[in-house]
């Protein structure tokens, strides 16, 4: 068995896989949140879900919690049933290039990242420190998000700031989504029968969180997102691309320091702050549909940005796109959202088919029409299902 962790600082997102042959197949998944507040485990085995109040003082705890109700539930018989551990990590920096095993060394380097992401690696190294200790015998390996976008050139990643803010304080384009990007571009090359390092993407990870990535022979050229999640398209409560002079403005306007300009910026703004309705684009569309103009405002702006990077990435490409593809909780579902973007790319010769674009789908499905210059695809993302398929490989 395999088990895939996504950990923030005070929660634990689990999900288990057993191997039969070499095809994982999902058991069991589950969060353990709450963790030193007092402690929820929720446990869904198959349709079952299962509730426990567990007490959690820290990670080590709720590790102990969720290995213990696993054998309560009979999902294991002991801990050395789980051979490996995968760990999504936010930030490699640049010195991580590919998934790694969690040695000492590697643990240190999530350590060194923590300034990059203050909010996720501490987490990440908590639990990764803590399943150590209740599970020494399985091999622990770390997937970031960050290491698929190491392959992004120096004139890409780097600001136009003092080059001495990128060599003493590592302030460059990191990128995120990388583990999404990486599973997409994998599924890519079986759908349209490529060699992944023949195939040139678009990949719009439209989330709550959002970016796009250009893929050129299988690997990123560039992306949206940035030092931060806060760059690049507009997403559901972050503002993306804004001039930089506006944090300085707006708190000299408001009295707010630095940190609540930042903050506002990433939980207040996007689709939250434009429409003055809801980060979710299921409120926005439904608004639109109802007439409702600063919905209608959002949605324009939010398809406006992304349609920008589009033709901003084809160019890149020099135009030798092999599909756009869209992914993720908004990608993968929202047919409106699609659509407007779609609609604002004048550039490329373009088409949606409405009905595919609407309808049910498994794993993908081309939504544009045959005479579109280029293909247009939904793609379920998956990112537990890659790390899985990572840790295999390490086993
Ligand atoms: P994240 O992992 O970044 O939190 P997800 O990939 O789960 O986000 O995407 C969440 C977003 O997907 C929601 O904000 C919602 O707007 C959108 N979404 C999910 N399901 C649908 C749907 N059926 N139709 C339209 N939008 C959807």
């Amino acid at each position: 068995m395999i088990l895939i962790v996504n950990a923030g600082s005070s929660s634990i997102k689990f999900k288990l896989y057993s191997i039969e042959g070499k095809t994982p197949n999902a058991l069991v998944e589950g969060l353990a949140e709450r963790i030193t507040v007092d402690g929820a485990l929720t446990i869904k085995v198959g349709d079952q879900k299962h509730e426990f109040d567990d007490k959690m003082s820290d990670h080590l705890e709720a590790v102990t919690s969720i290995l213990n109700r696993f054998k309560e539930l009979e999902v294991i018989k002991n801990e050395e049933d789980i051979k490996g551990i995968g760990f999504r990590i936010v930030h490699g920096g640049d010195k991580v290039v590919k998934p790694v095993e969690l040695t000492d060394e590697m643990k240190k380097v999530v350590e060194e990242n923590i300034r990059l992401a203050p909010l996720h690696n501490p987490g990440a190294l908590t639990a990764i420190n803590a399943f150590e200790s209740k599970m020494p015998k399985a091999k622990l390996v770390g997937c970031f998000d960050t290491s698929f976008h190491q392959t992004m050139p120096k004139e890409k990643f780097l600001y136009p700031t003092p080059y001495s803010w990128y060599e003493d304080h590592a302030v460059r384009k990191y990128g995120m989504h990388g583990i999404s990007y990486d599973y997409i571009t994998l599924k890519a090359a079986e759908m349209l029968n490529k060699k992944i390092d023949d195939v040139n993407l678009i990949i719009c990870h439209l989330g709550n969180g959002a970016s796009i990535c250009c893929v050129k022979n299988g690997k990123s050229l560039d992306t949206t997102m940035g030092l931060t999640p806060l760059a690049g398209v507009m997403m559901g409560t972050r503002a993306g691309d804004i001039d930089s002079s506006i944090i300085q403005y707006i708190s000299k306007e408001t009295g707010m320091d630095l940190n609540q300009v930042t903050d506002a910026l990433n939980k207040e703004s996007g689709l939250l702050g434009v429409s003055g309705i809801s980060s979710d684009m299921r409120d926005v569309t439904t608004a639109v549909e109802k007439g409702d103009e600063r919905a209608t405002l959002a949605l324009d702006m939010y398809a406006t940005r992304i349609s920008d990077y589009i033709v901003k990435y084809a160019n890149y490409l020099e135009n030798k796109v092999d599909a756009i593809i869209f992914t993720a909780g908004v990608g993968e579902n929202s047919a409106a959202a699609k659509k407007a973007v779609i609609d604002k790319v004048k550039l490329l010769n373009v088409t949606l088919d409405d009905t595919k674009n609407s309808q049910g789908y498994d794993d993908y499905l081309e939504i544009s029409t045959p005479d579109s210059q280029v293909p247009i695809y939904k793609v379920r993302t998956d990112e537990e299902l890659m790390i899985c398929n990572t840790v295999l490989k390490f086993l």
